[in-house]
């Protein structure tokens, strides 16, 4: 799984923490699904624009290709909006200075999502809660946050999603048959701390097959 940086106009350094993660979607247009392009130019617009200033972290695209990070996550994306959840006991308002916003390109009231949108949403949720220690419980859709809102909608899948978080294997990235060698360090989750240097704007990751050829060859340096 590949993360490419865009970055956004619109963010602000007012985090407070990464206590939740917000699932949405880009939307439609007379039952056209809104394009990556668009959707990464409405973000980041050629020319500054004083209204609708939105953003999300990331954007993963229907079709198979790079996530789209457009704001770190440490900096506040202005996605979730007016909106309110009950956090270990307490109302927060402004859930954008507590969460990580990921847009799935598409429609959840008219589309299903795509297979590689599972299997990469997957991969970088499961990511971000060990990272920053989210149950999946604080894992939340648009929808239930700013009662509004329709997105991810009915077509997303919050089974298979939270299936998938839940089990051992992380999607899109089957390791090798050889790969009980990488717990000799006692720590399975070597390759998916590395691939953590997603989060620094420098544009591509690695792929977690070059980080454990990377592993195997340290160990005989
Ligand atoms: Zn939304």
């Amino acid at each position: 799984m590949e993360i490419q940086w865009v970055e956004s106009l619109f963010f602000s350094t007012d985090k407070i923490a990464n206590e939740m993660i917000i699932i949405h979607h880009t939307g439609s247009k007379n039952g056209q699904i809104n394009s990556l392009q668009g959707t990464i130019n409405w973000f980041r617009p050629e020319r500054w624009r004083s209204t609708q200033q939105v953003s999300a972290h990331y954007i993963i695209p229907r079709a198979e290709g790079p996530i789209i990070q457009m704001v770190r996550d440490e900096h506040t994306a202005w996605h979730a909006g007016k909106s309110r959840w009950v956090i270990n006991g307490v109302l927060r308002e402004n859930i954008n200075t507590r969460s990580i916003g990921i847009e799935l390109q598409g429609d959840g009231q008219l589309y299903r999502y795509t297979n590689f949108q599972y299997k990469a949403l997957i991969w970088l949720v499961k990511q971000k809660m060990e990272k920053f220690n989210i149950p999946l419980e604080l894992i939340r859709g648009h929808e239930e946050i700013t009662p509004r809102k329709p997105d991810p909608g009915p077509l997303f899948d919050w089974d298979r999603f939270k299936k998938g978080l839940t089990s051992a294997t992380v999607p899109g990235s089957e390791v090798p048959a050889d790969s009980d060698l990488v717990d000799e360090d006692g720590d399975g989750i070597i390759w998916l701390d590395e691939t953590d240097d997603v989060n620094i704007p420098s544009g591509k990751d690695r792929t977690i097959l070059e980080t454990i050829k990377d592993f195997f060859a340290g160990l005989f340096r």
